[in-house]
């Protein structure tokens, strides 16, 4: 049943409210099916019907959605320095939020032991029950493992092989997943953003670092991070934390920008409308188009999303780029090529947290206690 369940679940989170005739046509599963998990998931406060709409016939048929406060996840977005916090509910709003500053040399206990304290008040802040958080979605700087469990390596931020899923559940009681922020944010952008519809999506995120995320949607929906700061763009470059030299980010990410600025005070928002007016710009910009391009080509996406430093980025700066990038690309994938900025509410990371979270313990096959109860009941 919980398969027939996360099948109802994705599709009223896809398309919106429909019938109960329209889910069973589009998922493939029978009315009977679709009738019994409906009123499962409406006994558990998961559903809501909405107006009748006329039919071609003239018949009303109610719609079925579903219910934003039927449940809510925990987002934690940990930055190397700083973590970000919110309860969100089904339809991924965010309830409640807080950020919390550790600084660059926490432990990886103080890290976890700082950002449970914060979510703590902001469950008490969203003003709901404990027992109405289905888990945990955490976001973390760098790669985790297949299981969603450990951060396995993390540039930025120094950590390797942080068991913090295993860390968080210890201390907040509450199933957890990992993931790879900007993969995280890509798929929320895929999800619920204003590039929801495209087969496959490249988002990039400029701020301490430049990395990216990549998901292509559909049946067979895949995802990679995209270590686009370490494309090695001068091979006499510096040395990089990656422990290669001269990639992309000792060039093109926050901390270089601003040194080539002459300016350590500007603010992240007008750092590439400033660099853009210093005589080093085009030659790194140079090196960032040259890296996207190979990301580009190799991965083939059709709408390339610009986050983090790049939302506040000028116009001219994308539009120098819708003209600079497609001609660098093979032609099928040059057509379709869409160049945009990132919908989602900034800081979009708990944003993306809170996606892998409702995806793992509430789409994928329904909150587990509900699972639970259907078995039984299957099984009686
Ligand atoms: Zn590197």
């Amino acid at each position: 049943m919980s398969v027939g369940i996360g099948r109802i679940l994705t599709h009223l989170r896809d398309f919106g409210p429909t019938s109960r005739a329209n889910l069973a046509r589009e998922t493939g599963l029978s009315s009977a099916g679709v009738t019994k998990i409906c009123a499962s998931l409406d006994e558990a406060g998961l559903l809501r019907e909405s107006a009748s709409k006329e039919t071609a016939l003239g018949r009303p048929a109610t719609e079925v959605s579903i219910h934003p406060q039927g449940g809510y996840v925990l987002a934690i977005h940990l930055s190397p320095v700083r973590a970000h916090v919110a309860v969100c509910n089904l339809a991924m709003q965010v309830l409640s939020e807080d950020t919390v500053d550790y600084g660059a040399s926490a432990s990886e206990t103080d890290v976890v032991e700082r950002a449970v304290a914060v979510a703590r008040g902001v469950v008490t802040a969203a003003r709901i029950p404990f027992d109405q958080l289905l888990g945990v979605g955490v976001g973390v700087p760098g790669s985790v493992d297949e299981e969603g469990r450990i951060n396995t390596h993390s540039v930025l931020a120094g950590w390797r092989n942080v068991p913090f899923a295993k860390m968080f559940e210890a201390a907040l009681g509450l199933p957890a997943i990992l993931s790879h922020n900007a993969t995280a944010i890509a798929i929320a952008e895929a999800r619920y953003g204003a590039w929801k519809g495209s087969e496959s999506l490249l988002y990039l995120l400029l701020g301490k670092g430049i990395g990216g995320g990549y998901v292509k949607t559909g049946a067979h929906e895949r995802t990679s991070i995209v270590e686009i700061g370490h494309v090695v763009v001068d091979p006499n470059g510096p040395l990089c934390r990656c422990s290669g030299t001269g990639c992309l980010e000792r060039y093109f990410s926050e901390a270089p920008l601003r040194q080539m600025v002459g300016r350590d005070d500007i603010p992240s928002s007008q750092l590439i409308s400033t660099a853009m007016q210093v005589e080093g710009w085009s030659e790194i910009y140079e090196y960032f188009v040259q890296a996207l391009a190979t990301t580009v080509t190799l991965l083939g996406p059709e709408t390339i999303v610009l986050g983090g430093d790049f939302l506040t980025a000028p116009d001219h700066f994308v539009a120098e780029l819708r003209k600079d990038l497609p001609p660098r690309v093979m032609p099928q994938q040059r057509a379709n090529l869409a160049i945009e900025r990132a919908s989602l509410a900034t800081p979009s990371g708990v944003q993306g947290a809170a996606c892998i979270a409702l995806d793992t313990f509430f789409f994928s096959s329904g909150p587990a206690h509900l699972g639970r109860s259907s078995n039984h009941a299957n099984r009686a």
